[in-house]
């Protein structure tokens, strides 16, 4: 067995220890005699999954008591329009959502919430091409927002918002975490929803996370389709359909698995590791890499850079795909490279990326 150091911004790495697991399990789940995609989700077995998938998510992130955990499905873009579905206008009596813009996910999540509701752009950095978090200074939120919206960790910008990011504003904080969720400890009730596909730093594709405060629940106009609807989605256990059974499974493994490391201060020492060899290693590069992201600003999980002579792009590539290194080309729209070193990149992944990136710069600069 050949494993490649994998880069990918999602779907992405998971822990080998979980996929070992699911790999024994796969045809007799704790004998059962069937695996655990061949169940229903009704089931004695499977209700004990999705259970403790919850109560280990809780434990993990201190998610308290007035918080529903929802396993649902769409990815974070069903919920760029979910979103606003339950929080805007009906719900919240003509008053418009504060939208903070850093970066092409909060973007997307505004373009498709103005299609629903009264929305506003509270601050953007786009004319600093997505490269820092706005300044206090730079916000104009409106004193009765029904909610202000922002991307604590942009994917593709590799720009992350702080753990203890305060904004001045008493509305609720609604955040798409998807790709730095489980990555490091932060305090979940200083927001209203937090929301995130799972396939990056979670598990599988196909689930989608939301935890939501009890009171921004049930406010969803009548013609809100059932499996649009946070409460009724609550009320039926994120049961109201079948959901990704096999996903959350996995997913639960994954919590698992950093339960075991030693929780989310324990990961966070680790990515920190990670995040600050690899920077260091673009820093020292003199200009042969760069990283265009403020240095207070960058994200410990998507580290975008650029090679000074574009023209070795492809060389860069096919050298580090035949050292092992794979998935490392940037996003269509930001261009250059991107490794993305989620919870389960091991520190040995990211040195044997920093150990190709100097010696190609030996090489080639
Ligand atoms: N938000 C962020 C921050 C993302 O990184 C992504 C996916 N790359 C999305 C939203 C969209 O997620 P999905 O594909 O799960 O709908």
């Amino acid at each position: 067995m050949a494993r490649v150091w994998n880069f990918s911004a999602g779907p992405a790495v998971l822990p080998e220890p979980v996929l070992e697991q699911v790999r024994d399990e796969l045809l007799d789940w704790h004998g059962t005699g069937m695996g655990v995609m061949e169940m229903s989700h009704r089931g004695k077995a499977f209700t004990g999954i999705i259970e403790a998938a919850e109560a280990d998510l809780r434990a993990l992130l201190g998610v308290p008591a007035n918080y529903r955990v929802l396993f649902l499905q769409g990815g974070a873009t069903q919920q760029f329009s979910q979103i606003p579905l339950n929080l805007l206008d009906g719900a919240s009596d003509g008053r418009a959502a504060d939208y903070v813009v850093t970066g092409t996910w909060s973007k997307k999540a505004l373009t498709e919430a103005q299609r629903l509701g009264r929305v506003r752009c509270a601050a953007s950095t786009e004319a600093d091409a997505f490269s820092r978090l706005p300044e206090a200074a730079e916000y104009d939120l409106s004193a009765d927002a029904a909610y202000v919206h922002l991307c604590t960790n942009e994917t593709i910008h590799g720009v992350e918002f702080p753990a203890d990011v305060v904004l001045p504003t008493a509305a609720p904080l609604v955040a798409d975490m998807s790709s730095h969720l489980l990555s490091r400890p932060f305090d979940v009730s200083r927001f209203g929803l937090i929301y995130g596909g799972a396939q990056k730093n979670i598990g599988p594709a196909g689930l989608t996370l939301v935890l939501v405060r009890d009171d921004l629940t049930g406010r969803a106009a009548p013609q809100v389709p059932g499996l649009q609807n946070y409460a009724v989605e609550a009320a039926n256990g994120s049961m109201l359909n079948t959901p990704p059974t096999f996903a959350i499974y996995v997913a639960g493994l994954v919590f698992r698995w950093l339960q075991e490391l030693g929780g989310l201060s324990a990961i966070a020492r680790i990515n920190a590791d990670k995040a600050s060899a690899l920077y260091a290693c673009i820093d020292r590069s003199a200009g042969f890499y760069r990283n265009p992201v403020q240095p207070a600003c960058r994200s410990q999980m998507n580290v975008p850079f650029r090679l000074a002579d574009e023209n070795l792009n492809a060389s860069f590539l096919a050298e580090s795909e035949a050292a092992g290194l794979f998935g490392l080309k940037g996003h269509k729209s930001f261009g250059g490279m991107r490794a993305s070193i989620y919870n389960a990149m091991p520190l040995a992944g990211v040195s044997a990326l920093v150990e190709f990136m100097d010696d190609f710069a030996r090489r080639r600069g």
